[in-house]
Order: structure tokens, then sequence, then C-alpha cells
């Protein structure tokens, strides 16, 4: 087989070379009989360096990295995804030294002792790599009850780690506390979501053991018992991911004074969740089954669920039934006969049976439209496509208020009545790419700006204000701020505001829309239904004949809402204005923005090996073949290649492009001392085991991680007050001759420990350290 790799595509190599001595050529090279074509580059000695040990084996931290480059950071990730160690710390972990609880009962906290050691700290990041298979062993109870009684950093990082260190942090320091889960459709965030609910629950069970084996009717298991019954409702399958959340959720979970989850409370950003494509009505994506779900158990579970949560049997008879209505609803087809006629009168008699409506009354809201005007009642008969539409608008404000009813239900079953603090999990529907993006994908995007802003503050932004005002030597990390984003979003004239602008005009529609956002931007999203959906017109007269259900189920779910704006309302101006969905999904955000500052953050950055929802396992057996077929697809980092190359020295890339990660198909050719070792380096493509570094890297790259790891070490992650400081290790001052001065009481003893003062800065108002310092002392402080 010969395969061309086009070396003009096979990038800038040359220019990330530099001043690098090189030389290039292009030639072919025979392995395992295929002909790659190659580019050979000669490098000096000076310009490659061993690959560090920190690189060839892998980190837990990613911090203690000692080549600190985008490919070493993919590379780490890889190993240890390779070895089924799919979390990795990319900071360090609390102030580990303040709480030495034993054991996961937190008898002692709260007690004033803890109080004054509070200090300024910035959440913990994990990053996670999806292995898109279960693991054995690694979220059972005996890990809970190991992560329950560690700190972070004194065992493998751990999604239960986070978890944990947010609990105990909410004693530590009495704030609310928010952990934050981010990534890509399909990296895992739900999943991460319901591990540290699982974690959080057995901890407010005063027995690990017992939450294991038992299942009680406590608040705890209806909190567990909330996700499958939202996922039924809310999640959906997309190409990026089997069971895509539609909708995004921050679960506040009320913790008392001793330790218990008291309750809790599920905020929802679902408004668009019934959007017809996703559902229409379930055969319209052309998959109906899926080979790792299994419909007949993922029923029940949701059934079962329900009962758990309280919902009475009549209830979820009625939902069931609702469901059903919707469902026949979706198969009503049309013909026009001077307007639309329906055509297939069993789906709309049984759809109307089973939403108790009366089926003439539903055949002629779905043909005409009625409206009264001055008094008098006017019919307008509908095309097909109105009258399509008409059919799917009912179908979604039927689905969107039964999901609005059951996210009701389930909050009442776990309100708190007592509550102290509270632990707030986020997790939104991931960043969505697909051919075609429209609305949908845009306000799914627009949160995730928004959760990155949120990042970018709280990493960069604070901790660097923190070393200016505290007056630190400190150089400025550069890192991507999303703002210029967010401006083109939300700021005047941006596309939230000229959506809205639009959608206010009854004449206005798509193209005038395309036609404003052009002017003013370039956007690449598809504005197709992007009006209809943001006014999110529901008729009048479908509203009220809903609400003329002979079911008293659909009577409440449509009793309070009010009618959108008609043509009506539209014409009436501003103050009659409903506020629209862009607009209010904006607002949420803001609301939703503004309870996380004023929580103690935490940070998992999940994260998608491939794009084929794969795991390692399922191609082990051909990982040569797609090996070499990825090969021309993907470029892949020639330190891979040389670090894999038996009785020859390993190199790190970075000192071949300064960054890392080479992504061009190279031959290299490395002379070191003259002498020429001709490491015949096949930079090829992906990985072999669904590790694919194009689609690992892009989410490196947007995410920040680089950045991240970088300001985690060259930054001061502990930092203490002088008085605590000195309060804490005056045992170790015993025998040294201080001053009078406070600061220079501190100072003394950390030049004993580093005189360098590399490990450690002096603030204004506090002792900033690197976490081996803290180490030190600690390890020092524990013997004396
Ligand atoms: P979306 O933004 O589309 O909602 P998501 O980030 O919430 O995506 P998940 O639904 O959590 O993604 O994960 C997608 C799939 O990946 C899961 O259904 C599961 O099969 C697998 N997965 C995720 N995390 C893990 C894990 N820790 N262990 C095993 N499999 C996992
Ligand atoms: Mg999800």
């Amino acid at each position: 087989m010969v395969e061309q790799v086009d070396l003009d595509t096979a990038l800038d190599v040359n220019q990330d070379m530099g001043s690098c001595h090189q030389s290039f050529e292009t030639g072919c090279h025979n392995q395992t009989n295929m002909v790659f074509t190659y580019k050979q580059s000669t490098i000096t000695h000076q310009k490659v360096t061993p690959m560090h040990q920190t690189s060839t084996e892998s980190v837990e931290d990613m911090a203690a990295l000692v080549d600190l480059h985008e490919g070493s950071i993919m590379h780490n990730l890889f190993q240890r995804y390779q070895q089924d160690k799919i979390y990795v710390k990319s900071l360090k972990s609390l102030a580990s030294w303040l709480f030495k609880v034993p054991g996961q009962r937190l008898a002692a906290v709260g007690s004033t002792g803890y109080k004054m050691l509070l200090l300024t700290y910035i959440g913990s990041i994990v990053a996670s790599v999806n292995p898109y298979k279960s693991i054995p062993g690694l979220y059972d109870c005996a890990a809970m009850e190991r992560y329950s009684k560690h700190h972070m950093g004194e065992i493998p990082p751990h999604i239960f780690a986070v978890a944990n260190e947010c609990y105990r942090c909410l004693w530590k320091r009495h704030d609310n506390q928010c952990i934050l889960i981010s990534g890509e459709s399909g990296a895992g965030k739900t999943e991460s979501t319901k591990l540290i609910l699982k974690f959080l629950s057995a901890m407010s069970q005063h027995s690990l053991e017992l939450s294991c084996r038992e299942k009680t009717s406590c608040v705890e298991q209806a909190i567990l018992e909330s996700s499958p019954i939202m996922e039924a409702f809310g999640n959906a399958k997309t190409v990026y991911n089997n069971n895509s959340s539609r909708f995004g959720k921050f679960i506040q979970l009320n913790i008392c004074q001793k330790g218990n989850i008291q309750g809790g409370r599920i905020i929802d950003y679902a408004f668009y969740l019934s959007v017809p494509e996703n559902y229409h009505y379930l055969n319209q994506s052309g998959c109906i089954a899926d080979k790792t779900i299994s419909d007949k158990d993922s029923f029940k579970e949701v059934i079962t669920a329900m009962e758990v949560m309280q919902f009475s049997k009549e209830e979820v008879r009625e939902v069931l039934r609702l469901l059903a209505g919707i469902l026949h609803l979706g198969n009503v087809e049309f013909i026009t006969a001077g307007g639309a006629q329906v055509s297939f009168k069993t789906a709309l008699g049984r759809s109307a049976e089973l939403l108790g409506l009366d089926s003439t009354q539903l055949t002629e809201a779905l043909t005409q439209r009625s409206m009264i005007l001055r008094g008098e009642e006017i019919l307008t008969p509908l095309s097909i496509q109105q009258a399509i539409d008409s059919r799917d608008s009912m179908a979604m404000a039927l689905y969107s208020q039964c999901f609005a009813w059951v996210i009701k239900k389930i909050n009442s079953r776990i309100r708190s009545k007592e509550d102290f603090k509270s632990i707030g999990i986020l997790d939104i529907f991931g960043f969505e790419n697909f051919e075609v993006n429209r609305f949908e994908q845009f306000n799914i995007n627009y949160a995730n700006e928004k959760l990155q802003e949120y990042f970018n503050k709280h990493i960069f932004s604070l901790e660097q204000l923190e070393y200016s005002r505290e007056g630190l030597i400190w150089e400025d990390i550069d890192w991507t701020d999303n703002g210029e984003c967010l401006d083109l979003i939300e700021k005047k004239l941006g596309l939230l505001a000229l959506i809205n602008e639009e959608s206010h005009f009854p004449q206005a529609t798509d193209s005038t829309l395309l036609e404003k956002l052009n002017i003013q931007h370039a956007v690449q999203y598809d504005v197709r239904g992007i009006l209809e959906k943001n006014r999110d017109t529901f008729r009048d007269d479908l509203l009220n004949l809903l609400r003329e259900s002979s079911l008293d189920f659909i009577y409440d779910l449509f009793e309070h809402v009010s009618s959108r704006n008609n043509q009506d309302t539209l014409k009436c101006g501003s103050k009659h204005r409903k506020p629209t969905v862009s607009l209010q999904f904006k607002e949420s955000l803001h609301s939703l923005m503004a309870t996380l500052s004023s929580s103690n953050p935490f940070f998992v950055r999940c994260i998608k090996p491939n794009v084929q929802k794969s795991s390692r396992d399922k191609v082990d057996g051909m990982r040569e073949d797609i090996h070499f077929q990825k090969a021309r697809q993907m470029p892949y980092p020639s330190w891979y290649w040389l670090s894999r190359m038996n009785g020859y020295p390993r190199f790190s890339m970075k000192s071949l492009n300064g960054h890392g990660a080479v992504r061009a198909v190279v031959f290299l050719t490395i002379v070191m001392n003259s002498s020429d070792i001709g490491v015949g380096c096949l930079d090829t493509g992906s990985m072999p085991d669904q590790f694919d570094q194009t689609v690992v890297l892009n989410q490196l790259r947007y995410s920040g991680m680089l950045e991240t790891v970088r300001i985690r070490r060259a930054g001061f992650p502990v930092r203490r007050p002088f008085q605590d400081f000195y309060k804490r290790y005056k045992v170790l001052m015993r025998n040294l001759t201080l001053p009078e001065d406070l600061h220079e009481k501190c100072a003394v003893l950390l030049r004993l420990y580093d005189n360098t003062s590399t490990e450690w800065q002096l603030g204004k108002n506090k002792v900033f350290l690197r976490e081996s310092l803290e180490h030190k002392l600690e390890k020092q402080r524990e013997v004396e």
C-alpha cells in the first residue's frame, strides 16, 4: 500500500523550528511494507534535550512535569490513560495541614479552632479522560472509603478526591462550595456529577458501609434517584454522546451542621429541551436503539426512581400517558386541500384521547389559526408547513411543561428544612460544533463560554491580582481571554441584542436577521429558525385548547402558563412583550454566575480521548492497523516515536518547535556530538488506541490547560496570613533568635529552609509558599 502524505499541509515545522540549524529533504521511508513520504530534518544537539524522566514516566500532578509544554501534558494524560488512570491533578490541592480529621466523619468540623486558619485558596482542578468503559474498582465502596480518609495529593487524583475536598472545605471555610464540571459534549460531565453525588451522599450518611449496602428512602437516595429521571426526560442521543444532556443543571445540596445532606435543589436551564429535531419524535435520527443501552432496564430504573421520589402511581401513569400522547401527535400527518388537512386520523384520534382533548377541536387547532380581533373570531387556514409547526410546537409545550413539572416534583421531595451551607454541582451541556449549528448550539456554546470566563477569572485574573496586591515579584502569565468572544455575544449590538431586536419585529425573517448579523459580525451559525425559536411563540388558541383538556394533569400543567407573544401582542409594543428565550437564558446564566461567584470553586475538566466514543480495549486487537491507518490522517508528535524506540535516547520535542507538538509527518535524523545517531523517527498519526492527539490537544488548548499548569507551578498556591503562619510553625522556631517583627520572624524560618527564596515570598499580609516547601515544614512540624 502506498500512501502519500501531503507535505504541504504537513504543517509548519519549518516556521516552528525557528533559528534551529536544520535541513529538510523529502523522500520515502519503507517500514513494515508501507511506504511513507517523509521530511528529513537535521538538528544540532544543542536544540535537542533528552525527555525528562517525569515525561517518560507519568506524573499524577501535571505541575510536577519538568518539561512543561503542550506535548508533555498530553503525553502524560496519554500514559496515564493507557494504564486506566484517568484522573490527573493540574495543581496543588488544598493545604492539607489544616485538616487532619481522622476518618471521614467530620466530628470535629466547625469547631472554632479551624476557623482562624482559613486561607485564600483557589480551588482544585482535576482533569479526567473519559475511558468509555467501566474500570473495575474505580468507584466502588472501598474507593469511596479510601478517598474520604485522605486529602487530595495523598493518594492518586480522583473525582472522589474533589468531592471530599469540597466537603471538607465547607467546614473549613464556612462558605458555600461549588464544583464546576466542564468539557465538550461526551467528555464525561454528567457521569462525574453522578459520581460526586454518590460520594457526597455516602459521606452524608453516617456509615459509608450502610449507604452501600442498604437502600433507604432517605433524602440522599432521593437525590441519587433524581438522575435517571432527569436523564430520561432531559437527555438524548447525539453524534457526540449517546446520552447527551440537552439541559444544564445546577444541583445544590444543603448540608446541615452535623454534616448531613438536608435536602437540595435542582435548577434546570432547559428551555429548548424538546426541540423536535432532537426527538422528532424518536425516529428522526435514524437510530432508535443503542447496543450499549437496555431500554427495558432503563425504563424500569426510571419508574423505580419515580417511586422513590414519591411520585404516586397515578402520577407516573399520567406522565407516561402524556408522553404517549406526544408520540402519537408526532405521527399526525397533513395533506393539502385548500389548506392543510389531517391525513392520518388514527394518530390524531389516539393523541386526542391520550391528552384528553376533543379530536375535532384538536384537528381544527392544528390546521387553522384562530384569532380574536375586535371581539370576533377570525379563522385562517394553515399551510402544510404551518400545520406541522403547530403540531410540533404543541408537542414541545407539552414536553417542556411536563419536564418542568418533574423537576418541581423532585425539588419538592428533596427540599430541605434546615440548611447550613451548600455544595453546588454544575453539569451543563458541553460545547458542540456540528456540521450545522443552530440556535441550540449557540446557546449551549454561550453557556460554555460563560463558564470558561468564570474559570479564567478565578485561575488567572484573581490569582495574579492577589500577587500584585500583595506586592510579590511576579511575571504575569499570558492566558487566552475569552472576553472578546463574550462581548460578541453579550455586548451592545452583539449577537444576542440583534437576535432579540429582530425577534420583536413581526415582519422579520431569518434572512433579515442574517443580513443584520452579517453587517455587524461574521458568525458561523445557521440562522434558520432562530427567530421562531427565540420568540417561542405558542399560539393562544393552542394553549386554550390544552387548558380544555379533560385530564386534570394536563390542565394543571398549563394553568399558569401565560399566553405567548402572538401577532397581536407583538404589535402592542414593548410593554406587553414577553422576554425572549435568549433573554431568559442570558438572565438565568447571569444569576447562575452570581451564585457561583459567592461560592468557593473546584474545577473538573473532562476530556474526550476520541470522537468515536471508543474505549482503549475496543481497539486493542487492531492497534497496529489503526496505527498506520491513522498515520495518514492525523499527525502525531515525533517525541512519542522517539520515546518508543528501544535503545535510543528519548528526546523532548520541545526543543524542536518550542511547543512540544509537531503536527507534521517528519523523519528525523538527530545529530548528537557530530556523530550521526540516525534515529529514524516516523512521525505518524494519531494514537493507536483511540487517544486521538488532535482531539485531545484541541481541548487542552481551548480550556487553557497549559497556562493553568504553568500558573500553578510558577505560583505560590499556599498562602497564609503572617499570624497564622507564625502560630503554626512557632514550634520550628524555638531555637532561633527571632526579631520582634512578625513579618521578619516568618522570614527567618523560611530562609532556614530555602535561603534562595525560590520557594517562598512574603507579601504585604501573607506568606506565599510553594507546595514543596510547605511539605517540608509540615514534616518537620510532625517530628517536633
Ligand atoms: P454532554 O455535554 O453531551 O451532556 P457529558 O460531558 O455530560 O456530555 P457524559 O454523558 O457524562 O458526557 O459521558 C458520555 C459517556 O461517556 C457516558 O455515557 C459513559 O458511557 C462514558 N463515560 C463518561 N465518564 C465515564 C467514566 N468516568 N467511566 C466510564 N465511562 C464514562
Ligand atoms: Mg451531560
